[in-house]
């Protein structure tokens, strides 16, 4: 990681381990987990978790675990685990050795339970999941106790060793902990512990049929493991006296709960059922697609893990929650980009240019500026010939009013290349459409310089038709129309806000020769058009391209909005 990285505002979780590590608490030791549930891919908000927890670890000289929360079987895949790891790697972090899964710590979490029995903290409990409900009261209304509530503890201790041997069908009976039916805290009236459930897991296999319930399973966890600080998002600030409930009640190591706001982005669902509900409906192609806010979507679209740290940095870290103006993170890719990528010159939507006057069969090498941002990137050549290529919307026959580009009569600059004047058009003749631009250069301005010192309004990119490649390149629109996608006619939900054209494939684009050499995953500039990545459908025939971001800085106007509100 980079220097500038590690120059970072402080937060409140930080200002908290400040003072606990000033105070000798746990031993003046910061050990931080990222708890992922592999149940889907990661997401942008993931981001934050992971620099949140990872980036204290490094701070303050501590660890970060990386730990999958495994307790539901029936929704989690090995492809989730695999690709979880790939994203905390891909984003710069490393949990060395310290790779866990709560799947591991299960039969000491059983003997938890059984301990929490024994003393007559638990109890086996027969009512249905719906009854279990209506006692449980609401949030005015106090629960009412499970008759079941009072059973012997050996009775307990029996029906929970059957409840695990596999006597009892799914849903029929749970093991609870015994608190207290009127608290205020609906969390506190007599939680579910265990849970019948006979299912595969993806790592224990048949070994069991009962599975630790969330709550349990993670204060665990985190105490095994000896956390110092388990930093979670905000909708488990209702859970923490629970946390701190099964600690104390079991008197073992107790790492303390602090609560964040979760990021939300505009234009962007970001919860995995949501956005596996995209996948498997097929409104998009697959976790990775470009559209898609997971790290696996934005790293193909050509995001860099230092553009997306750099975002997780400046959006901080609140106690709550708001939303984040996507335009923030695109500025974050642009400004990386900007500094690191390669220039080069493609065409989108081709237009055929005859430079009438330039030799039939000549061919030159001019030279071309990699990055005017860092020149130590260098020049390469670029060919020149007398066929070339120009985006449709530089030319237009009848030019409106503020339309400086090449138009009838018109002079106007090619990139590298020659000043050149409009002599005329070539159209079909059945359909009317121009085929040709016709055009003279200008010899002395080789290099795109006038001698003269005249003038001209516009600087076009182009290719030389001989010489370029055919690339696909893939443009893409946020997935969704509204800044809330969830803000949705009753009855509807954020499918219902789906942009129709978010993705448009442009299949004949020519591209300047030199972007053969590069590699994949590695992000350019189109003059004038954007910030673009090879994708991983190109083949050796036809690279394909994904563009990333536009040129145009969206963030710079809302930023300046804001202040002159503020
Ligand atoms: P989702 O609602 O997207 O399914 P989750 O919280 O269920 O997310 P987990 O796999 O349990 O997903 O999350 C792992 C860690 O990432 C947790 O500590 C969680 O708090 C954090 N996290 C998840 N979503 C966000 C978010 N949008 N912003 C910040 N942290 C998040
Ligand atoms: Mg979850």
């Amino acid at each position: 990681m980079s220097e500038a990285d590690s120059v970072r505002p402080s937060d409140f979780i930080r200002e908290i381990i400040r003072e606990d590590l000033n105070a000798g608490k746990y031993d003046s030791r910061v050990h931080t987990r990222f708890p992922p549930e592999p149940n889907g891919y990661l997401h942008i908000g993931h981001a934050k978790s992971i620099c949140l927890n990872f980036g204290i670890a490094r701070d303050f000289r501590g660890l970060c675990n990386l730990r999958f929360d495994d307790t539901n079987p029936t929704k989690e895949e090995v492809e989730y685990v695999e690709s979880i790891k790939e994203d905390v790697r891909w984003l710069g972090f490393d949990w060395e050795e310290r790779i866990y899964y709560a799947s591991d710590y299960f039969d000491q979490m059983y003997a938890y339970a059984v301990q929490l029995i024994r003393e007559g903290k638990a109890y086996v409990c027969d009512l249905s999941p719906d009854e279990m409900r209506e006692y449980r009261g609401t949030l005015t209304e106090p629960g009412k106790e499970s008759p079941y509530r009072s059973r012997s503890v050996e009775e307990n201790v029996d029906m929970f060793a059957r409840m695990r041997a596999g006597e009892f069908r799914d849903g029929s009976r749970t093991l609870r902990a015994k608190i207290d039916m009127s608290s205020g805290n609906i969390n506190m009236r007599d939680p579910v512990i265990y849970r019948i459930l006979h299912a595969e897991h993806h790592r224990t296999g048949g070994k069991w049929c009962i599975y630790p319930m969330y709550d349990f399973a993670h204060c665990v966890s985190d105490s095994i493991e000896r956390i110092t600080h388990s930093i979670c998002t905000l909708e488990f600030e209702d859970h923490r006296p629970l946390y701190d409930w099964f600690l104390r009640q079991l008197n073992v190591y107790h790492p303390q709960q602090i609560e964040f706001a979760r990021l939300n982005l505009s234009f962007t669902v970001m919860s995995k059922r949501k956005l596996l509900r995209l996948v498997e409906g097929k409104y998009v192609n697959s976790w990775d697609d470009p559209r898609m806010p997971t790290l696996s979507g934005l790293r193909r679209r050509g995001y860099t893990p230092e553009a997306i740290r750099n975002f997780c940095d400046r959006i901080g870290v609140a106690k709550r929650d708001s939303v984040v103006d996507i335009a923030l993170l695109e500025y974050c890719i642009r400004e990386h980009l900007n500094k690191t990528a390669p220039r080069f010159m493609a065409v989108l939507r081709p237009l055929k240019v005859v430079i009438t006057n330039y030799p039939d069969d000549q061919t030159e090498e001019l030279e071309a500026v990699n990055n005017p941002e860092d020149t130590a990137m260098g020049t390469r050549k670029v060919p020149f010939s007398k066929v070339l290529y120009i985006e449709q919307e530089d030319f237009r026959e009848d030019p409106p009013k503020q339309f400086y580009r090449l138009s009838p009569g018109r002079e106007v600059r090619l990139r590298y290349a020659y000043y050149v004047t409009c002599t005329g058009v070539v159209k079909d003749d059945s359909t009317g459409q121009i085929k040709e631009v016709h055009c003279t250069y200008d010899p002395a301005t080789r290099g795109g310089d006038s001698p003269d010192g005249r003038k001209v309004k516009a600087t076009l990119h182009w290719v030389s038709a001989a010489h370029a490649l055919e690339a696909e390149v893939r443009l893409y629109e946020n997935l969704f129309m509204k800044p809330d996608p969830e803000d949705t006619e009753a009855g509807s939900d954020f499918i219902s806000c789906m942009k129709p054209n978010s993705l448009e494939i442009m299949s004949s684009c020519y591209i300047e020769p030199e972007l053969a050499g590069l590699r994949p995953g590695s992000g350019c500039q189109f003059e004038r058009l954007g910030y673009f990545c090879i994708d991983p459908d190109s083949t050796d025939i036809k690279l394909v391209f994904n563009r990333t971001v536009t040129l145009k800085d969206t963030w710079a106007k809302i930023e300046k909005g804001q202040k002159g509100k503020g």
